[in-house]
């Protein structure tokens, strides 16, 4: 008799995002009703494209949440005017929040700027402090695509406890977090690069793989063990279309659990960081937060 083949559960992170705002929403007025409310500043010092529709969308996003945003868009400053605006948000008691949209200009110091950040303010979890707190596991900010992939993971109640994880990429901003905060979860992570050898085996033993390299579709079903958890965090513009490092159809009906891209990892970031929004105002109002 034919094995009757377990359909792919498709990982909705729209959905999850969805549920996530409502929680925020309802924080907000909460902390509202306690006459304490919350602000976001997002600073763009750069002249990129791409950085100017992210914005737009962080401070959209504040808007529909009910979250004050301050949004300083300055190009052409150079290393010490920028820092002077950093300080100046610190300063400012009513931001609880600051972002500085990466990447910085040419020539910026990028780690100064963010270390300058006060890192109780530190919503995008990326300055020295904020990093050493996930090294230690120590309750703080956190980076907010990893935070966002650990509740998409929670929410389908993907059991994380001793797993085999294999991370495709190192970067400070996904592959390292994730794998400190799942190593934090108890699963067994490593982490694969570009200068990897045997890297399709090593993913192929992973009973979860995190893929963030950034490379439209790399990832075929060659490297995927069947029932694996696929999540793929890349976004990338393919013959005019948004598409992943993970060639979905191809890897479908290995997977046991998929993320579509759009629709995955995206929703769940911008959620993370409204969170951590919420968690900085309510740390900084002396209110326990129970968010994140
Ligand atoms: P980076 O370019 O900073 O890092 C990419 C990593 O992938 C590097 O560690 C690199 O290795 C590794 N890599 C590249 N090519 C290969 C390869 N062929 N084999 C193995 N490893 C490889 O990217 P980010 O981490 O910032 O972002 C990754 C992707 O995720 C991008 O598409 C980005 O747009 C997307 N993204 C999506 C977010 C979301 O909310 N969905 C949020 C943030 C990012 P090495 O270090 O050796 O160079």
């Amino acid at each position: 008799m034919e094995m009757m083949k377990l359909s792919t559960i498709i990982l909705n992170g729209k959905e999850v995002a969805n549920q996530w705002e409502k929680e925020i929403i309802s924080k907000v007025q909460d902390l509202k009703a306690k006459g304490i409310s919350v602000c976001l500043a997002v600073a763009r010092f750069n002249d990129d494209e791409a950085s100017k529709v992210y914005v737009k969308k962080k401070v959209a996003m504040c808007e529909k949440l009910g979250i004050k945003p301050i949004l300083i868009e300055e190009e052409g400053l150079d290393q010490v005017e920028i820092e002077k605006r950093v300080s100046s948000l610190n300063q400012n008691k009513e931001v609880n929040g600051i972002i500085v949209q990466l990447p910085l200009p040419r020539g910026i110091d990028k780690e100064r700027v963010l270390s300058l950040i006060s890192p109780e303010k530190d919503v995008d979890g990326l300055n020295v402090f904020s990093c050493g707190l996930l090294y230690k596991n120590l309750p703080g900010l956190r980076p907010c695509t990893p935070s966002g992939i650990v509740r998409l993971l929670k929410e389908y109640k993907i059991d994380l406890v001793g797993k085999r994880v294999v991370i495709l990429g190192r970067s400070q901003l996904v592959g390292l977090p994730i794998f400190l905060m799942l190593l934090h979860e108890n699963a067994t992570p490593t982490i694969v690069h570009s200068k990897t050898k045997d890297l399709k085996n090593i993913c192929k033993e992973a009973d979860i793989l995190i893929v963030a390299t950034g490379k439209a579709k790399m990832i075929n079903r060659e490297y995927v063990k069947k029932g694996a958890v696929v999540v793929d965090v890349g976004i990338s513009r393919l013959d005019g279309k948004i598409v992943g490092d993970v060639d979905f159809d191809d890897v479908f009906d290995v997977a046991g659990y998929l993320t579509p891209v759009p629709g995955g990892v995206g929703p769940l970031t911008i959620m993370s960081l409204m969170s951590n929004v919420i968690k900085a105002a309510s740390i900084q109002s002396g209110i326990k937060d129970d968010l994140v």
